[in-house]
């Protein structure tokens, strides 16, 4: 990896960074609001509002993980970078792809290892 391409996916990455912290606020407030709408339901089960409030919540809890995940994956790969360690596989060793790198910059698996674990 040359400097300027090292330079490019940093940018990438803090660019990510900043989205999902941003999403993970955006997530915060919105399940505050549902937190405290479903405060006002009392019956969650049987009230049609109620269990669009439990979907609400199931969904926006799910994009709370993602990005908190996402967020720390990101973390890990500046963290790499700084340390040297960037753009190896963590499974083979191999270096993984540019391309890969540019649409993934958080990837831990060339797309070989990546491809075996999803199986
Ligand atoms: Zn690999």
């Amino acid at each position: 990896m040359t400097p300027e391409e090292s330079a490019e996916l940093a940018t990438l990455l803090e660019d990510r960074l900043l989205a999902a912290e941003h999403r993970a606020m955006a997530v915060g407030v919105e399940l505050a609001q549902v937190r405290g709408a479903r405060a006002d339901s009392v019956d969650d089960e049987h009230d049609p509002e109620g269990s669009t409030l439990s979907s609400d919540w199931s969904r926006l809890d799910g994009l709370a993980r993602a990005a908190a995940v996402q967020r720390v994956a990101i973390e890990e790969a500046l963290d790499r970078m700084e340390a040297g360690t960037y753009g190896a596989c963590i499974r083979c060793g191999l270096s993984i792809g540019l391309d890969r790198l540019r649409a993934r910059p958080e990837a831990v698996h060339c797309i070989e290892c990546a491809r075996e674990l999803e199986r």
